[in-house]
């Protein structure tokens, strides 16, 4: 069994640190790589060691896996902790990791690329039984025969890039007159964005559920999953919320869909922590759509409701350690949500506001947890992912775990840029949300008016309006201007307005 004395955590933002974190408790040195826009950057503070990449576009530090590979041997590093994005799912560099002796915290590389393509996954899980979304089990080349294809399928389809991630070279297609121009999108949309064109179709569910499991592997052939987290809640195709567990499985569908997750791991060999990814139908029906080798950023939901560290069971299962734990030891205790407080403007179709942190101020107290990479003053680089930090809170029950998400976003103050705050405050207040009848169609549906966020008068201002009309209506003569006083200042914190004062 191996020993890591040091590891390269080959990332940046709440990620790098989330892991060195978990090394640091286990008494492992950690190595932060950096590009030249995060000098200052959290990750860098706290690694024992720190090393610059290259310039701030990804492709010229983070993604430089030749200058990674190089400081690894230049420091004696013993394992790579890919974190998600960037290299985390780019078999070459896992095999090239391998190569020079060092070990890829991670599954094989054959593993990465054969669930890299959603098309070989799905031909790879075709024998262990796993329900599919109706659809092409091959690339698409040939127009017609596409079109036939989708008419014999039903409107609306999906048209899907095989290389696919992050919600991108993706397109609905309502009917057969807007199929030929959609795929030209998707193809040129996928090709631009992964370097590989392939397409295909598949049945476009109406109102899905994103419901995924995580699963854990060891060297020594154990499988195990952590049950799900639902991720219904999306912008572009892309998680804003993640909860675990899910409002709607009965424990006879999570057991069933836990099986199955497994058995998407069993076919490709899978080591280290997986996730995969079903889609939830109306009838609770489940499909299949892909499976993600590495760490999700939505993880610690599910660490609050198992109580386990990912990332320390991530680097026992890379040092050969078996797992410690069975299926049978796993239960879930507790709710978990996830709000991804990205630097978006929610009443400007999602769109980044970068800048900078005038204010940040964390959210605290019991069953908060911020992950993030960010402090007061610093600048949100336009260079990468526009996520400034993963706000989780943790409750006995659902409704506690959502009461307590909104009082965190009301203690948390940011001001400078816009984020996806007080679009979580609404999510948590509709009453859809609350009482779990929801889907990925969320935002279309109840989030048609964004304005709201910004006309909703907020709780404190009905408070302060009560004060006012009691005062007017006489009855609190003199203690009028103190509450009306005080209720202003503590409202501080919860008036996003006021947070965004530039
Ligand atoms: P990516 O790899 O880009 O994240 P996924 O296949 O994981 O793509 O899908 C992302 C999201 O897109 C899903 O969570 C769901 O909201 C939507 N989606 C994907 N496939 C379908 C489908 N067949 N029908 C309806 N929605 C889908």
């Amino acid at each position: 069994m191996k020993q890591f004395k040091k590891i390269l955590v080959a990332n940046r933002g709440e990620i790098a640190l989330r892991v060195m974190r978990s090394a640091k408790e286990m008494g492992i040195k950690t190595v932060a790589i950096y590009s030249e826009a995060d000098r200052q950057a959290l990750h860098v503070r706290y690694a024992d060691e720190a090393v610059c990449v290259g310039p701030a576009p990804s492709n010229q530090s983070y993604l430089r896996a030749d200058v990674i590979l190089e400081v690894c041997k230049n420091l004696g590093v013993d394992a790579v902790h890919p974190g998600y994005g960037f290299l985390s799912e780019n078999a070459t560099f896992a095999k090239q990791v391998e190569e020079a002796g060092i070990t890829f915290i991670g599954p094989s590389p054959e593993a990465i690329e054969l669930m890299g393509s959603k098309l070989a996954a799905k031909a790879a899980v075709a024998n262990y039984n796993i329900p599919m979304v109706p659809g092409t089990e091959y690339a698409i080349t040939d127009v017609e025969e596409a079109k036939k294809l989708a008419t014999s399928i039903g409107f609306p389809i999906l048209i899907k890039a095989s290389a696919g991630g992050g919600g991108k070279g993706m397109r609905v297609v309502d009917q057969v007159s807007e199929f030929e121009e959609q795929m030209q999108v998707a193809v040129s949309e996928a090709t631009s964005a992964f370097g590989d064109g392939s397409v295909f179709i598949e049945k476009y569910i109406g109102s899905p559920r994103h419901i995924e499991i995580q699963v854990l592997g060891d060297t020594h052939g154990n499988i195990v999953h952590l049950f799900e987290r639902e991720c219904s809640i999306q912008r572009r195709h892309q998680k804003v919320i993640e909860e675990a567990p899910s409002a709607v499985l009965t424990p006879e569908l999570r057991a069933e869909m836990g099986l199955c997750a497994v058995n998407v791991a069993k076919a490709c060999n899978y080591i280290g922590a997986g996730t995969v990814e079903f889609l939830l139908d109306e009838n609770k029906n489940f499909y299949f759509l892909e499976m993600n080798t590495r760490l999700q950023v939505e993880h610690p939901v599910t660490e609050q409701i198992t109580g386990l560290d990912l990332v320390k069971e991530q680097i026992k299962v890379a040092q050969g350690e078996p797992l410690s734990f069975s299926q049978e030891d796993l239960t879930i205790t507790g709710h978990a949500m996830e709000l991804r407080v990205y630097a978006e403007d929610p009443t400007n179709n999602f769109l980044p506001d970068i800048g900078t942190l005038t204010t940040y101020k964390r959210p605290q107290g019991l069953g908060v947890r911020v992950d993030d990479g960010f402090e007061e003053g610093m600048e949100i680089p336009i260079y990468y992912d526009p996520m400034i930090a993963k706000l989780v809170t943790y409750g006995k029950d659902r409704a506690e775990a959502i009461d307590k998400m909104i009082r965190a976003i009301d203690e948390y103050q940011i001001t400078g840029i816009e984020t996806t705050l007080p679009f979580g405050k609404f999510v948590m207040q509709h009453e859809a949300f609350r009482s779990g009848d929801f889907d990925t169609k969320f935002i279309e549906r109840y989030f048609k008016d964004p304005t709201v966020l910004k006309g909703a008068p907020n709780k404190d201002e009905e408070e302060l309006a009560a004060v006012l009309a009691a005062v007017f209506a006489g009855k609190k003569k003199t203690t009028a201007p103190a509450a009306a006083t005080s209720v202003a200042a503590t409202s501080g914190m919860s008036d996003w307005r006021k947070n965004r004062l530039k």
